[in-house]
């Protein structure tokens, strides 16, 4: 099936909105297994998305639009969608008694423009919309099938997960399967070539995709059911771990944090933070992990020379000798605050985040990690680039990974 993305909006043609439903779709349609084959934006206006939805529907099976659902008279798409199949709009009493109920609870008087909302196309298939007041609604007609989605994010998103994949699903007999590998410490271009044999592979797929400092690949299988999906997967799952090793930390949703917390939590080790170019970052994203009250006892943003000297016991020669953005004072920091919290683990950060204070000998994005666990104390130099926030955000995670290894 070919299928295509067509967003209406004048404020995404203007730049003055990020067209992030197009991006949302399309991922969304390629983990389904269906083609997307074109996306395109066009304004608020009638005679262009008329002519949009004839260029669509000219060289796709499926249109799925986005915007202009709403009661004000520069949202045109569902008249326009209805035109262009020849269907009357009528009103939907159950959308109606909704959007009643909505404006009860709000308070507020339905209007004239608000009951246009519940008018959809005869004979198309409603979807509720639990997070606004538009209602979607899918029309088929010879073979060729629209589904209209309304514009806000918030509303995109939840209506295409409870009503479009079900939909969808009743298309095909087969069913998609999906596994996700996650993988940290190695670029995407690197983690790509190294399966670039699989790359091409048709039934599962392999998708990569970078993703916030980490690489995300996603097996897909098209099969009769989850058994047989299962079976397709396994060879090409193995053979991705055998490629990337432990760069791969975890699987499915779980994040790097997540996968952190549990691992300190189920093996009952407690740890504790001392950051300076980091902020707290660190802690943070170790506190994110629910439960973590075991494993986490203390955190402690130590900035200046006094506050490492004051709270970690870095002693002052080695500042002195080696500067506060050192190997050094890394490995004291880490050791200090475990120390200092009696916790099994410490760790640390220390670096030069930018966009000053960076020299010859010690550039912007030099940055000391350091682990202190088992009584040895392992430090890494990274050479970071970017912005001052993607610095301090890349050596976060690179803490956490740091973690994951030594404990894992
Ligand atoms: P409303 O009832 O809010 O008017 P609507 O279905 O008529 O909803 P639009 O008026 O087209 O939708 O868009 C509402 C808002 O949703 C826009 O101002 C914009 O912020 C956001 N939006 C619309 N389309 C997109 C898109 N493709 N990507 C991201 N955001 C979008
Ligand atoms: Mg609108």
């Amino acid at each position: 099936m070919k299928c295509e993305i067509l967003c209406v909006g004048t404020e995404l043609l203007l730049g003055d909105t990020l067209n992030t439903n197009s991006q949302f779709l399309a991922k969304e349609l390629s983990f389904l297994g269906i083609g997307v084959f074109h996306q395109s934006v066009v304004g608020d206006n009638p005679e262009r998305v008329r002519e949009s939805l004839k260029v669509a529907f000219d060289r796709s099976d499926m249109v799925i639009t986005t915007g202009g659902l709403g009661p004000t008279k520069d949202d045109l798409t569902k008249e326009e969608c209805a035109k262009f199949f020849n269907k009357k709009l009528i009103l939907n009493e159950e959308a109606l008694s909704r959007l009643k109920a909505i404006f009860i609870k709000r308070g507020f008087e339905l209007s004239e423009s608000n009951i246009k909302q519940a008018y959809l196309p005869e004979g198309c298939i409603p979807m509720q919309n639990n997070n606004g007041t538009a209602p979607g609604c899918i029309i088929t007609d010879n073979n060729k099938t629209l589904i209209m989605l309304p514009g806000p994010p918030k509303e995109v998103y939840p209506m295409f997960k409870e009503s479009v994949v079900p939909y969808l699903k009743t298309l095909s007999n087969d069913v998609f399967v999906s596994k996700v590998l996650r993988v940290f410490g190695i670029g995407e271009s690197n983690a790509a070539d190294r399966i670039s044999n699989l790359l091409d592979n048709e039934n599962p797929t392999v998708a990569p995709y970078a993703k916030d400092n980490e690489v995300i690949f996603r097996i897909t299988a098209k099969c009769k059911n989850e058994d047989e999906a299962a079976i397709l997967i396994k060879p090409i799952e193995q053979e991705i771990r055998e490629k990337l090793g432990d760069c791969i930390y975890g699987e499915g949703e779980k994040t790097l944090e997540y996968v952190v917390g549990e691992l300190l939590v189920n093996n009952n080790l407690t740890i504790s933070a001392a950051e300076s170019c980091t902020g707290g970052l660190v802690s943070g994203k170790l506190i994110n992990y629910p439960g973590i009250s075991s494993a986490f006892l203390e955190g402690a943003v130590t900035y200046t020379n006094e506050a490492k000297m004051k709270r970690l016991n870095v002693k002052k020669e080695t500042l002195d000798k080696y500067g506060a953005v050192s190997e050094q004072t890394a490995k004291e920091m880490a050791e200090g605050i475990a120390k200092a919290a009696g916790t099994d683990i410490g760790v640390s950060t220390t670096g030069i985040a930018g966009p000053g204070g960076g020299s010859d000998e010690k550039p912007v994005g030099l940055v000391y990690i350091g682990i202190y666990y088992n009584n040895e104390t392992y430090v890494k130099k990274l050479n970071l680039s970017g912005s001052r926030e993607k610095i301090r955000n890349r050596a976060v995670m690179e803490v956490l990974d740091m973690i994951r290894r030594k404990i894992s």
